[in-house]
């Protein structure tokens, strides 16, 4: 069994598709380990895409983040920090896969509704980043 972190993006919260993200997981055999809404702060979102401190859209990406409530979860399943990559589809919705979240809701390549893990390595540090151990269940 493998973990990995999703959030629910500030334009997936403000646009009512908590409930449609969720839907898409539950119907695909991924179990919800873990879930909770936080509004972060300017530090926080630098923090968690510290990875990304020298692109050009770093400052844009990290005010978009704290522009509302996001919803951070543990999934839980057989290769889900896959399986969960091929559900958002590509980056820029554009190029996304039909049928994937970004594909049927983001709107521009920033908000694209959904974050995902891309390692075990960025699962493990982002689960921790979020989550401490007696808010992950045992289901
Ligand atoms: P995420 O890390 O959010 O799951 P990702 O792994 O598909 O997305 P990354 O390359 O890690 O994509 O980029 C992180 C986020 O930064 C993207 O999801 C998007 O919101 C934003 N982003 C990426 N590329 C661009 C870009 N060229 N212009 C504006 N925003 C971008
Ligand atoms: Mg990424």
């Amino acid at each position: 069994m493998e973990r990995t972190l999703s959030i629910i993006k500030p334009d997936g919260v403000s646009r009512g598709l908590i409930g449609e993200v969720i839907k898409r997981f539950e119907a695909n055999g991924i179990k919800i380990i873990a879930m909770k809404m936080v509004h972060l702060t300017l530090k926080d979102a630098q923090a968690f895409y510290a990875v990304h401190k020298e692109r050009p859209f770093f400052n844009s990406l990290t005010d978009f983040m704290i522009s509302g409530p996001i919803v951070p979860m543990i999934l839980e399943g057989e290769n889900v920090i896959e399986k969960n990559r091929t559900l958002m589809g590509a980056t820029n919705f554009k190029e996304a896969a039909e049928g994937t979240i970004r594909r049927d809701f983001a709107t521009d390549i920033e908000k694209n509704i959904v974050h995902g893990s891309d390692s075990p390595e960025t699962a493990a540090a982002e689960m921790a980043f979020f989550f401490n151990h007696f808010e992950i269940n045992q289901r």
